[in-house]
């Protein structure tokens, strides 16, 4: 373990605009939830991956979200501005590594994701609890001390023996006030099993994916919530019943993912709280 070099990378993270960094032992990260890549895929003898985080404006998750120009404009912006942000850092972070005589590789913050299973190349959320960064909380979205779930996730995979934080906020970070359960219009989360046993990505498709918002219809149809993989292998059905979804699908093309429900993000009460302090710190 060099705790030179595990100094070092968290400084160099930080500098390059990270908001917190953490490190996860790569080994537990060998049988991650929801059918997610594992480590060894992406670097053969990994040992460490090196998570950090960037935080949202505040703004960007108080806007009104109800209107379909202003949320496109600012939060799902942002998200990508974010996004990029983070994939800057891990490409400078794998280079400088390999620098260093390590193989070290950057995952995607955001896509591509498998469309049919809705996944990315490895759980994020889960390697940020690994690396001590907050919780995955009711919501299932990882809930940090200082932002809620109001963040985006990056990651490097590396052979580096890196001094690992561990899953040090487990059980600290979510109130399970169940306020994200209480706001999910399609009640993709449940407050009776815990993450990630407690989350119907069927459901959470019918929001994010904008056909709970286009439709106004609040409950997806039955053999949606049951289709597997995933309800993406019947939206060409439902394309034909809700043409308004076509408009989606075009903005999607043209612009990439846009995520038309944040709900569980904005309302988290650690999110609002935290964000509600550093308002009062600044007019104090
Ligand atoms: S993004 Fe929307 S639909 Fe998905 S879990 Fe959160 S609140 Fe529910
Ligand atoms: S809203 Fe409450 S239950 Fe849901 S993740 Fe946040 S703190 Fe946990």
């Amino acid at each position: 373990m060099s705790e030179e070099l595990t100094k070092k990378v968290k400084d160099l993270v930080l500098e390059w605009g990270a908001d917190k960094v953490g490190i996860a032992d790569a080994t537990l990260a060998e049988d991650p939830p929801h059918g997610h890549g594992e480590p060894f895929k992406i670097v053969k003898s990994a040992k460490s991956a090196i998570v950090y985080v960037l935080a949202y404006p505040d703004g960007a998750l108080e806007v009104d979200h109800t209107d379909d120009l202003i949320h496109g404009g600012t939060f799902v912006a942002v998200q990508k501005m974010l996004n990029d942000e983070l994939e800057r850092i891990g490409l400078k972070l794998a280079r400088y590594l390999e620098k260093q005589g390590y193989d070290a590789t950057p995952l995607a913050p955001e896509l591509p994701r498998d469309e049919k299973r809705w996944t990315g190349v490895m759980s994020l959320r889960y390697l940020g609890q690994l690396g001590g960064l907050g919780e995955v909380g009711q919501s299932n979205l990882l809930v940090t001390p200082e932002w809620g779930p109001r963040i985006q996730i990056g990651a490097v995979i590396t052979d580096a023996p890196l001094q690992e934080d561990g899953p040090v906020l487990i059980d600290k970070v979510c109130k399970h006030c169940n306020k994200c359960v209480e706001k999910c219009p399609p009640r993709a989360i449940s407050a009776e099993n815990y993450p990630p046993y407690n989350y119907n990505i069927n459901r959470c498709m019918w929001g994010v994916n904008g056909w709970y918002r286009l439709t106004k219809v609040e409950e997806p149809p039955r053999d949606w919530v049951e289709a597997r993989p995933t309800a993406q292998i019947i939206i060409p059905k439902y394309e034909r019943q809700y043409p308004q979804i076509k408009e989606y699908q075009d903005w999607e093309q043209r612009l990439g993912f846009i995520p038309l429900c944040c709900e569980c993000m904005i309302h988290c009460t650690v999110g609002v709280k935290a964000a509600e302090k550093r308002r009062a710190k600044k007019s104090a």
